[in-house]
């Protein structure tokens, strides 16, 4: 398995050293921005799994930094930690409200962060879903890289399983190629976002003998999404 990956946004050196050296002991790959300017750029280069930022940054505020990307649609389902000093119960209800997934309040044991973060990368990932996971009539169970429908086997290929899994995982949520192509297929990979499209067609295609092709949703101009509710 491939480590995950956390970008740090921390101005207080010590501190973003303390962090990154407990998260690379843990097995965590771990980059480092000490304002939102350089974790935009970070963010430009690459596509972290979680990131930790910090309420109070020299430049635009760690709030603000959240809030804006969970605006935006390449980074709105980046799971986020937001790190602080204020302990006030409502600082917490702000930092939540601004898109943060969770929050932290310094000081903190490298331990509780790390629980917090390998909880947070649990949820994001959907594994909290446990082995089975049932959507409409498909029943998927992640043990065997497996699809059922009525009882039935439903026969498609690895990748169509990765894409299926993710959409079932993610209901209801418009995702676009380029989303996908980070998600399912892993950032590094170049992939044309066109191959989407085939993979998505296959996969209709295995489901169409189930009915269930209708749950993989085109919405023009900005993706796909998967929903059982076929007049969403
Ligand atoms: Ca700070």
């Amino acid at each position: 398995m491939t480590p995950k990956h956390i970008l740090i946004v921390e101005d207080e050196r010590p501190i973003r050293e303390m962090i990154a050296f407990g998260l690379k002991r843990a097995g965590f790959e771990v980059r480092e921005a000490e304002d939102s300017r350089s974790a935009r750029s970070a963010l430009a280069d690459r596509r972290p799994d979680l990131m930790l930022v910090d309420w109070m940054l020299p430049d635009t505020s760690g709030l603000e930094l959240t809030r804006s990307l969970k605006r935006e649609r390449e980074t709105r389902d980046l799971p986020i930690i937001m790190l602080t000093a204020r302990a006030a119960e409502a600082d917490k209800v702000a930092g939540l409200d601004g898109g943060a997934d969770d929050y932290l309040t310094k000081p903190f044991s490298p331990r509780e962060l790390l629980a917090r973060v390998n909880a947070l990368l649990r949820r994001a990932s959907g594994q909290d879903e446990g082995e089975e996971v049932a959507r409409g009539a498909l029943l998927l169970d992640r043990a065997g890289h497996r699809v059922n429908s009525s009882g039935r086997p439903v026969v498609m290929g690895p990748t169509e399983y990765r894409l299926l899994e993710f959409f079932m995982l993610h209901p209801d949520r418009v995702y676009s190629r380029e989303q996908l192509l980070d998600r399912v297929w892993g950032g590094n990979v170049y992939v044309e976002e066109r191959t989407i499209d085939v993979h998505i067609r296959r996969l209709r295609k295995a489901l169409e003998d189930f009915d269930c092709d209708q749950y993989i949703q085109t919405v023009r101009g900005a993706g796909y999404r998967f929903s059982v509710r076929v007049d969403a």
